[in-house]
């Protein structure tokens, strides 16, 4: 189950649960094509693990993701419910995966409301809303409390990130969404930090929308966005919103990336509504594995892998039900592998 030599680079695969092993196994099949030279390290997390009789997230694939720094992960499913935390925020949080890169890129051949968009969502992964401190519901019921917090030097970081992120890759404007007007103290820090962090990139263009008319705006006029930079919960709407925008969650991949460790995912779910059906459409988890190449320097692969999907979805070649066609997980990716 490698693709290289001695020299491969190690990675963690997470196959997950659902259609998670489907899709990610058809991602290695399309890695080994390219001759990616990654050595596939195989753990569990969830479902999977506990089927396995394991913890939900086992040593082991903690070890394996802190040796190899690189993770590539089918999606997990994370029952409603008390007691049963999920996976995927308690692994952002061990290793400190604070950025939340989302990239969506119009394709041809997919039914959506807009061509040619092109917007990156950097979304705060680790603080605000959903830092999960302060959470208290009384004992009647009746009022429910938590804490959202917001650290100058989270803010920092983040910002930071979105700007080199934005000039690494020659994007003309970082748009910073907020709601200082009314959330003065957490808001306000961010948008103060974020001023600040901009005039270091005059070489950028700085952009300052308050939340909700950014939505709107992004539905209206979304070709006035590059790449956005905004607080977890905001991210969290905003990045769907834009999925949405080149229509949806079946084409959208995202990265969790940290100093020391990155993982790169479907923005999608465990889809057990198609679950061992040889249906799922693969193009989320191929892309993510492309953000992965780029991440480790590797664009020529990674752009290889693109131009393929898009001419696979372009002609309409063996797509999936989600596409409007009638092909399958395997014949997806069968014409993927053909064009590569
Ligand atoms: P979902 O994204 O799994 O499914 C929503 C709808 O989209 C379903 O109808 C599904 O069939 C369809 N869909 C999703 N991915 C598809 C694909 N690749 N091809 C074709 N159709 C696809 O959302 P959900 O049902 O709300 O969540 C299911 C489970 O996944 C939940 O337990 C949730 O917590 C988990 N989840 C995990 C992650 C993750 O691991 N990063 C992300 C989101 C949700």
């Amino acid at each position: 189950n490698s693709t290289g030599g001695d020299a491969a680079r190690p990675i963690t695969v997470i196959r997950g649960d659902g259609i998670g092993p489907d899709i990610v196994d058809a991602t290695l099949r399309v890695l080994d094509r390219v001759e990616a030279g990654l050595d596939y390290r195989f753990h569990d997390v969830g479902p999977a693990a506990l089927e396995a009789g394991d913890e939900l997230i086992p040593d082991a694939t903690l070890d394996s993701i802190a040796e190899t720094g690189l993770v590539l992960k089918g999606p997990v499913t994370t029952p409603s419910g008390k007691g049963y935390t999920s996976v995927n925020v308690a692994l952002r949080k061990r290793f400190d995966l604070y950025a939340n890169v989302r990239p969506v890129v119009s394709l041809p051949g997919v039914v959506s409301r807009y061509e040619n968009l092109d917007i990156i969502t950097v979304r705060e992964n680790t603080e605000g809303m959903y830092s999960g401190e302060g959470q208290t519901v009384s004992e009647d019921g009746s009022r429910a409390e938590a804490l959202s917090v917001i650290t100058r030097d989270e803010s920092e970081r983040i910002l930071r990130f979105a700007f080199d992120l934005a000039r690494e890759r020659g994007r003309r404007k970082v748009t910073l969404a907020h709601k200082a007007n009314i959330m003065k103290s957490t808001s306000g820090l961010f948008l103060e930090v974020g001023r600040e962090i901009a005039k270091e990139y005059p070489d950028l263009e700085h952009d300052e929308r308050i939340v909700d008319a950014c939505a709107m705006r992004l539905v209206m006029n979304p070709e006035d966005f590059d790449v956005i930079v905004t607080t977890n919960l905001f991210g969290d709407i905003l990045s769907d919103l834009c999925a949405g925008l080149v229509g949806g969650l079946g084409v959208a991949p995202g990265a969790n990336i940290g100093d020391r460790c990155a993982m790169f995912e479907a923005v999608h779910g465990s889809a057990p509504d198609i679950a061992g059906r040889n249906i799922a459409n693969p193009t989320s988890v191929i892309l993510a594995a492309a953000l992965m190449l780029d991440h480790v320097g590797d664009s020529e692969r990674a752009g290889r892998i693109r131009t393929a999907i898009r001419a696979v979805i372009a002609e309409h070649d063996r797509v999936t039900p989600d596409l409007g066609g009638e092909g399958t997980t395997d014949s997806f990716t069968d014409a993927v592998i053909e064009r590569l």
